[in-house]
């Protein structure tokens, strides 16, 4: 497969690496901007699962964060510097990094706190979008601590069979709660995105790190009665943005001649890495295949 294939395959991706973007789901959060005005008066932002760093990029251009430090990036993985972001290496899960990142804020409260986390998926859907809840779980746990009255939370949400308890938690917590689906998040993913506006936290309740919002004993009285809550789908981005199930040619209408363009950031510590340097000093081992050993181990692998 050619360097170019994937430019073909995925105008998102192409777009990315000619803009600078260090991932093609920077246009996801620019879409769903262009719908609901997330960057408006907001000065302080915190981007969850930050890496490999897009999201992060374009809080620091939109809110004027550059150099100042008022976007927070947190992720699993390290990620290559990005001027005017604080980073946290660590996990949205853990009590510790909740605790980091509102030391950052030095007591002053977040406009904005966004999470495109996504878990390792495993391919077996349930488990996938149960873990994928956990996590949109634990950012709206560390969002509760941070987050000023009336602030925003954005969060990747898998429009999964229990989705819509998910959406009743949000409603105890914002006063609008929408799912919206950016044109450049392919269609045939059921990925989307909850936009939460309006913090408004039940009264009396006080953030609590260490009680996951999807324990069964944490009092959701707002769940009584019918807790079936259907919120308003949303789609962003025009029919004039590209679709992002399409394959474009590489000349795109109304756009300069094709040329190759390497991604913005390669990543800095992959997990293919050690593989790699063993592959580089022909360590790596080689799978063995039947047809390969002697005769007797033959026999035994086939059996
Ligand atoms: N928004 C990013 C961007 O624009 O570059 C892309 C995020 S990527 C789709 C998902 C990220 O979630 C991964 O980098 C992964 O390490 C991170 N992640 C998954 N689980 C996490 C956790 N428990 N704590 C912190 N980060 C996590």
């Amino acid at each position: 497969m050619g360097r170019t294939s994937k430019d073909k395959r995925d105008v998102y991706y192409r777009l990315a690496k000619e803009n600078g973007w260090r991932a093609r789901s920077a246009f996801k959060l620019l879409q769903l901007d262009e719908e609901f005005h997330l960057f408006q008066g907001v000065t302080r932002a915190v981007d969850l699962c930050a890496a490999p760093g897009s999201w992060s990029q374009v809080l620091s251009q939109k809110i004027g964060g550059q150099g100042s430090g008022h976007v927070v990036a947190v992720d699993l993985q390290a990620m290559a510097p990005l001027p005017g972001v604080l980073q946290i290496q660590g996990d949205i899960t853990q009590l510790s990094t909740a605790k980091e990142i509102i030391q950052h804020f030095e007591g002053r409260p977040a406009d904005l706190v966004v999470c495109d986390g996504a878990p390792d998926v495993t391919g077996l859907h349930d488990v996938d979008e149960y873990m994928q809840a956990q996590l949109l779980l634990a950012a709206l746990n560390i969002a509760t601590h941070v987050l000023k009255p009336g602030g925003c939370f954005v969060a990747k949400i898998f429009r999964g069979r229990d989705v819509t308890l998910i959406y009743s938690q949000l409603r105890v917590f914002f006063s609008s709660v929408l799912c919206a689906k950016p044109r450049s998040s392919r269609n045939s993913s059921i990925e989307a995105f909850a936009v939460c506006q309006g913090y408004d936290p039940p009264e009396g309740f006080l953030p609590d790190l260490t009680k996951p919002l999807l324990d069964h004993s944490y009092d959701f009285n707002q769940l009584d009665g019918p807790t079936r809550i259907i919120v308003p789908f949303v789609t962003c981005g025009d029919l004039s943005s590209y679709d992002s199930d399409r394959s474009y040619p590489l000349d795109l209408e109304g756009g300069s001649e094709y040329k190759y363009t390497p991604p913005t950031q390669p990543p800095i510590s992959p997990p293919y890495q050690e593989a790699c340097t063993l592959k580089k000093k022909g360590r790596l081992a080689k799978e063995i295949r039947p047809q390969d050993c002697p005769i007797s181990t033959a026999d035994t692998l086939s059996q």
